[in-house]
């Protein structure tokens, strides 16, 4: 595509910027988001076969707070396919968490005592491709709107289920209607108290929040919960600042979690002004996490010693408030494993 049409398209999206337009307009292609970076074929080259296995998907608003001509940007390396991803890893497997076999019903992972994740939604307004789920299936766990009857019913019937995450893929990519029937069928079950939605649209393309999202989230008869999913202050433009203001502002509790990536947030600096900048927005530190062992991700990897002194460096900067828990996720766990942190 040619940079003129590459501006046009910008324009367009900036006159009708719902989130499902912005959703269509994401650059879908290696030498669209790297013309539109000003980046140079070598690039291309080298990304193209990993595209090939899990396509590039980046929201127009993500790739903008990207530097122009920086091959190593922070946000550019959690979603520009690698050469890399192709390499085979000991250890690095397809479903490091094993959660294919933690399904006792379609759509539903229950792992830890009274909370269950229900996979709403099976796709993601952008390809991270670190992402551990990079390899699961959702089409064989999607629930459709027909669907969630028999994942209803397993909620239903387990009265230690206190909590329900609306997870996937994304559950805010289900639209407002989809959405607010599949919250508020959860909340005639009575024994179900928080209701928890892990996204990352709000990071990814702000557009999301909308009025009628937040008057129907802070509506519902039980406690709402967003988790976002932000890794690099970078992420956090100024639209993004404000949709999760307007979360915090409707009486939502906001919280974030991050993975710890090479080449993205390993320093000590860059994790204390993302917890101080997203503080500013509302939003408090929840999990930092120790990459999974996906296939593909290993150049993302970083040791738990390494990890644990970065941490160690944030709760002597921070308030403790402001330090997220690090955590590891392990198969077979009640809990997700924490990690120990010494200061000296
Ligand atoms: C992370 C996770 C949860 C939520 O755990 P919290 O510690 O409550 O945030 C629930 N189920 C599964 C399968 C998870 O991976
Ligand atoms: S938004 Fe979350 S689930 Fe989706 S690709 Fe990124 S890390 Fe994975």
């Amino acid at each position: 595509m040619s940079k003129g049409a590459i501006i046009q398209r910008s324009m367009t999206g900036a006159q009708t910027a719902t989130w499902q337009h912005e959703l269509k307009q994401a650059f879908r292609s290696v030498s669209e988001l790297c013309e539109f970076l000003a980046l140079d074929n070598e690039i291309i080259k080298h990304s193209c076969a990993a595209a090939n296995t899990w396509q590039l998907r980046v929201p127009q608003g993500f790739a903008a707070c990207m530097e122009k001509g920086n091959p190593d940007d922070p946000l550019l390396r959690q979603v520009l396919p690698q050469a890399q991803e192709l390499q085979q890893h000991t250890g690095f497997i397809a479903d490091p968490l094993q959660e294919q076999q933690q399904s006792p019903a379609k759509g539903i992972v229950h792992k830890y005592y009274g909370r269950v994740l229900l996979i709403a939604a099976s796709e993601c307004a952008v390809h991270c491709r670190y992402c551990f789920r990079r390899e699961f299936d959702y089409a064989e766990h999607r629930l459709g709107r027909a669907q969630w009857r028999e994942a209803l019913d397993y909620i239903r019937n387990d009265g230690s289920i206190s909590e329900v995450i609306l997870s996937g893929g994304d559950p805010l990519l289900l639209d407002d209607e989809y959405l607010s029937s599949l919250c508020n069928e959860i909340c005639t079950i009575a024994h179900v108290r928080r209701l928890r939605i892990h996204t990352r649209l709000p990071i990814v393309i702000p557009q999301r929040v909308t009025a009628e999202l937040l008057k129907m989230l802070a509506g519902l008869p039980v406690q709402a919960i967003m988790v976002v999913h932000c890794n690099h202050a970078n992420e956090l433009s100024d639209a993004v600042q404000q949709a999760l203001k307007s979360v915090t502002q409707a009486g939502i509790t906001l919280l974030n979690q991050s993975v710890l990536l090479a080449g993205v947030n390993t320093q000590a600096g860059s994790l204390v002004e993302l917890s101080l900048r997203l503080f500013e927005c509302g939003v408090l530190p929840y999990y930092l996490h120790l990459l999974d062992p996906v296939q593909g991700a290993a150049h993302f990897a970083s040791d738990s010693q390494a990890a644990s002194e970065l941490v160690a460096e944030m709760s002597r900067q921070l308030p403790g408030y402001l330090v997220p828990k690090l955590v590891r996720e392990q198969a077979g766990l009640g809990a997700k494993q924490p990690i120990a942190v010494a200061i000296d």
